[in-house]
């Protein structure tokens, strides 16, 4: 791994004058849900086309100021990351991995035509908020509390101009918002709606960039599967309408009966998860096989049904891994036929999280 700079210094921390009552804080973060609350600072940095990126700066958290007609809201040149920093039982905190969200932060940036943020940059914006907000990373009360401060770094368009071009003036922000396990009532298996009509991404298009248009495409279906009583949506790919590519926030693996444990390999239509690359390398620790391969809805129609496969599940940062108990299509729901206890799904869940709070080695060096 390449040595990561460590100077936040450049970031001027401009303190709030008003930060929240001690006693405030602790109620949210007693029960802070997931979004809903944010810390008293973000980290900010400007560029523009003459004068790249400056004005570091760690500032109070509150309303940015945007001229109406700011690029990014009429033509959606925007794009996003999401990290967690978790608290050890020695009271330090830590993100995983970031480096390689930094890495995702660029290639994103250069589909949108955005200015790409150095990796230095990137991460040390995550070090300096922290810094500033540690009081906000969750103290967890339990192994099963699996409660973490989320970072959401992400990027605009914000030059004054109704032409379509890449904008001459761009914001990079990052804000805190402390977060609770994402889906409620632990590892209980989630129903997916599979979307047949929308698409998530065409080969070409953005599919692989975290950007907010493949969010905004993707809440048409999301209404379809609360209507459904699906917690996410299941894309297919836009050309065959055959081969499974991802959920709306998640990556899709699917546990073999013989050891395999497969996931779609990655496309120009896919979102490159770091929870996904993770689960890759961990599986051949639980002496599984991975493999990166296309997959189809018929595959997984026929494994469930013959008991070849025995587990699905997804993963991201924000719920880890979540075991799917159902696929509900327009032609019935697909369930495994040996439903079991999920046991691939935990093992490799409770590995990441062990790493991720720090009760077993990084010997990977996946913490910064
Ligand atoms: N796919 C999509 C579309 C996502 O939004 C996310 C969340 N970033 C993921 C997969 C999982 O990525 P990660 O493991 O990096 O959170």
């Amino acid at each position: 791994r390449r040595p990561l700079a460590v100077s936040i210094e450049r970031f001027t921390v401009l303190p709030t004058a008003q930060p929240t009552a001690p006693q405030i804080r602790d109620d949210i973060l007693a029960n802070p849900g997931f979004g809903r609350y944010f810390t008293d600072h973000m980290a900010h940095v400007r560029w523009t086309l003459d004068a790249g990126w400056h004005a570091h700066e760690v500032r109070p958290y509150g309303p940015l100021t945007l001229d109406p007609a700011a690029a990014v809201l009429h033509y959606g040149q925007e794009i996003f990351e999401g990290v967690k920093a978790y608290r050890h039982a020695d009271g330090s905190v830590w993100t995983f991995r970031p480096e390689k969200n930094a890495e995702r932060f660029r290639r994103s940036a250069r589909r949108l035509a955005l200015p790409e943020l150095s990796d230095e940059d990137f991460v040390d914006s995550l070090k300096a908020l922290l810094a500033q907000d540690q009081g906000w990373v969750p103290t967890p009360a339990s192994e099963a509390d699996e409660s973490s401060l989320y970072l959401r770094p992400f990027m605009i368009a914000s030059e004054t101009f109704l032409g379509v071009r890449p904008s001459h003036e761009v914001d990079y922000y990052v804000i805190a918002s402390p977060a609770a396990a994402y889906f409620q009532g632990g590892v209980k298996p989630v129903s997916i709606w599979l979307s047949s009509h929308y698409k998530r991404a065409a080969a070409g298009g953005t599919g692989f960039a975290k950007c907010g248009g493949n969010y905004a495409a993707s809440l048409a279906a999301q209404k379809e599967a609360a209507a459904h009583d699906c917690s996410q949506v299941a894309f297919l790919d836009a050309a065959e309408n055959k081969w499974i590519e991802e959920l709306g926030g998640m990556n899709l693996f699917f546990v073999f009966k013989d050891g395999r444990i497969v996931t779609p390999r990655l496309t120009d239509t896919i979102l490159e998860g770091v929870t996904r690359d993770s689960v890759l390398t961990l599986a051949g620790d639980e002496g599984l096989t991975p493999e990166e391969r296309p997959i189809s809805i018929d595959e997984w129609r026929e494994g469930a049904a013959s008991g070849e496969i025995t587990e699905v599940f997804a993963c991201g940062t924000a719920a880890v891994i979540t075991p799917v108990g159902e696929l509900v299509t327009e032609e019935g729901s697909i369930r495994l036929a040996a439903e079991g206890d999920n046991e691939v799904a935990k093992r490799l869940r409770t590995r990441l999280l062990d790493l991720q709070y720090g009760r077993s080695e990084d010997t990977r060096g996946w913490l910064t």
